[in-house]
């Protein structure tokens, strides 16, 4: 109240001491003026008090603590709020202001703007209304003795007004609540995004519930609706229930059970492996090289033996093998096996050889000891010609001939 009486003049009052003149001006004004009821009665109301506690005069020093208590609770989560909002509004990885342009790192790069589209929502929208409540709520925290009452000094005018950024400070409140309340939740759906690929079939309605979520939130901001809480808490919770069936899926295509991995011994210590390996050494098909890469292959997928859905409950990423299907390659059951891969296991496996012969070996056989011959010396001829070639260790049925 100093502040005031500096600005006034009462020469007749003035005296040396600041301290002297504020004794004059309490002892010269109390109890000639009343308290504003009609405009305290809208203060109460509008904070949601009881207004009959300050219009009775016994009760005025219980509805003055009531304001207090109010006041204060409500200018520090005011203050909290418009720290809060002057930064940024953030959920599942985008602000819900639209003035400003974001961008979305992914992996450590930059991808792509914040979607343009869709409900907007300033800073401007919201700042300025803290603002406000805050100076309202620092003007109300001055009356804190019955006798200050009387020196109300905001007009109807600033009450309202004052009123008005106080509920939207209220509604404010509740935004950030909300954004609390389902961070959890889109937290875990963020990074689950991240571990499967861009054009996976799971991710457009993670992008149509995200997308609907920020529009319904700045909706939320500027408007006075309740907010449908259940409707989105199911639409998420059922989209991360389609993420841990997915990543479930991909996990049993990419990754070896326990069951498969068994399986996958099991042929690389068969029979039939161990002869094909046997066959490559010496040589004898063009798919040599192959199989070799075949094996690595498959020798290099990953194993996760105790894998199982409850896993990925708490964090979107298998925490055993770290499998993440954005980085994982080609599915190794599509992987498409090396070109005439298939003939040469084959041929290996049935035990075949192949055996190359010379077109000029073929041609001296028939052409010795002379030419021209007789069709019937040319039959004999080379009826001896196979002949001697089997008589080489070449068996009749296994073997596979070639004629360079
Ligand atoms: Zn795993």
């Amino acid at each position: 109240m100093v502040e005031q009486l500096d600005g006034l003049v009462f020469p007749q009052l003035h005296l040396d001491r600041g301290i002297d003149n504020k004794g004059i001006f309490i002892a010269g004004n109390y109890g000639t003026r009343g308290v504003p009821i009609a405009r305290w009665s809208m203060i109460f109301e509008g904070l949601g008090l009881q207004a009959a506690l300050i219009r009775d005069e016994n009760t005025r020093r219980t509805g003055l603590n009531q304001l207090q208590a109010r006041v204060q609770a409500d200018l520090e989560t005011v203050t909290t709020l418009l720290a809060t909002a002057e930064g940024s509004l953030t959920i599942w990885g985008a602000s819900l202001y639209t003035d400003s342009i974001q961008f979305v790192a992914r992996a450590g790069q930059v991808e792509t703007h914040t979607e343009l589209a869709g409900v907007r929502l300033g800073r401007s929208d919201v700042v300025p209304y803290l603002r406000a409540a805050k100076q309202f709520l620092e003007a109300l925290a001055r009356y804190n003795t019955p006798g200050k009452l009387q020196n109300l000094t905001l007009t109807e005018v600033q009450i309202s007004e004052g009123l008005a950024a106080y509920k939207k400070s209220q509604r404010i409140d509740e935004l950030v609540k909300l954004i609390h309340q389902f961070q959890p939740l889109t937290a875990y759906l963020e990074a689950a995004a991240s571990d499967l690929s861009d054009d996976d079939l799971w991710m457009p309605g993670a992008a149509q519930a995200r997308q609907g979520l920020l529009d319904e939130l700045r909706t939320f901001a500027q408007n006075a609706a309740p907010f449908p809480t259940p409707a989105f808490r199911q639409r998420l919770e059922r989209l991360k229930r389609d993420y841990v069936e997915r990543y479930t899926d991909l996990h049993h295509a990419y990754v070896l059970s326990q069951s498969t991995d068994a399986e996958r011994k099991r042929m690389l210590d068969s029979k039939q492996f161990k002869q094909a390996r046997q066959l490559v050494r010496i040589d004898l098909f063009s798919g040599s090289s192959e199989l070799g890469g075949w094996s690595q292959v498959l020798t290099a997928i990953p194993v996760c033996p105790n894998y199982h859905p409850g896993l990925i409950g708490n964090t979107p990423t298998c925490p055993t093998c770290r499998f993440r299907a954005a980085t994982a390659g080609t599915q190794p059951a599509q992987a498409t096996l090396p070109t005439g891969f298939v003939e040469s296991v084959n041929q290996a496996l049935r035990w075949l050889r192949g055996v190359t012969i010379h077109a000029a070996e073929i041609v001296t056989a028939l052409k010795s000891p002379t030419i021209p011959c007789t069709v019937d010396d040319l039959e004999r001829r080379f009826t001896a010609y196979v002949q001697a070639l089997l008589a080489q260790g070449n068996d009749r049925s296994s073997t596979r001939l070639m004629i360079e």
